[in-house]
């Protein structure tokens, strides 16, 4: 299907799913517009490939992770303050984070920093059953309710330092950390499986993003981009590092 039609479906579809809601249709519309010009503009502009993060994209409004106050700037090319002090990210930020870990979908993926919970529905789009921690409990709290009317089942979260992983569910498939510890964390990487990625901010004011795979013996580790993330909070000594 060509691309302008394409867009017309989506749009069509998107006002059909919302006209439940209070909200009116035409600021309904209006977000989905911006959706899909955000994955125009922000993700395939620069490079997002992966049709399942593309679609996962269009399909996840992220206008509904967002304090009321910022809706007009949900699809804006940045973070956005969620309360605490804390960040939705950067929407091609987590794209790049998402694609990066290669999914294809039936994979159990370990997130660190639920904050909205915005990235856990986008890799509850692309359909991996997701383990979300969240050190600061109101946000943990707030993003099951941002979650709640998307009806997902393979979600499941947890209040708690990341730093410890999430054992009982481990090992991972993916592993994603939306906050920046200074060193990678030792646990973190043990709960991962043998082929596993993670990808993992890593610094303090300058981070650099890495994709690290866990191989048969030691680690490969490479240096994708500078990013800035909130810095990862808890107690590092929890995990050891590496
Ligand atoms: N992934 C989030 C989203 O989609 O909205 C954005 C996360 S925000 C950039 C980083 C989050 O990591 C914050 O909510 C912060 O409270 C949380 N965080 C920081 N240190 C943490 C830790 N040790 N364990 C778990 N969560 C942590």
């Amino acid at each position: 299907m060509e691309l302008s039609a394409l867009k017309s479906v989506f749009l069509f579809l998107s006002l059909f799913m919302m006209t439940s809601e209070y909200e009116p249709q035409r600021s309904e519309m209006e977000l989905a517009e911006k959706r899909w010009e955000m994955v125009e503009k922000q993700l395939t502009a620069r490079g997002i490939r992966d049709s399942l993060v593309i679609k996962a994209f269009l399909d996840v409004p992220r206008h509904k992770f967002v304090p009321k106050e910022f809706i007009d700037s949900a699809y804006f090319d940045s973070p956005l303050p969620i309360g605490k002090e804390q960040t939705i990210s950067q929407p091609y930020i987590v794209a790049l984070m998402t694609e990066l870990l290669e999914l294809k979908g039936p994979e159990r993926v370990l997130e660190v920093g639920t904050g909205s919970g915005y990235q856990a529905a986008i890799l509850a789009e692309i359909g991996c059953e997701v383990y979300t921690i969240e050190i600061i409990e109101k946000l943990s709290w707030a993003a099951r309710e941002n979650l709640k009317p998307f009806g997902y089942n393979n979600v499941h979260f947890k209040v708690g330092d990341g730093h410890r992983g999430w054992e009982e569910h481990s090992p991972f498939d993916a592993i994603v950390v939306t906050a920046a510890p200074d060193q990678i964390p030792h646990s973190l990487v043990s709960q991962l499986k043998t082929g596993g990625k993670m990808v993992i901010p890593v610094g303090d004011i300058n981070q650099d993003l890495l994709l690290i795979t866990k191989k048969e013996l030691g680690l490969d580790i490479k240096t994708i981009t500078p990013v800035r993330f909130v810095p990862m909070t808890g107690d590092a000594r929890q995990s050891g590092a590496e």
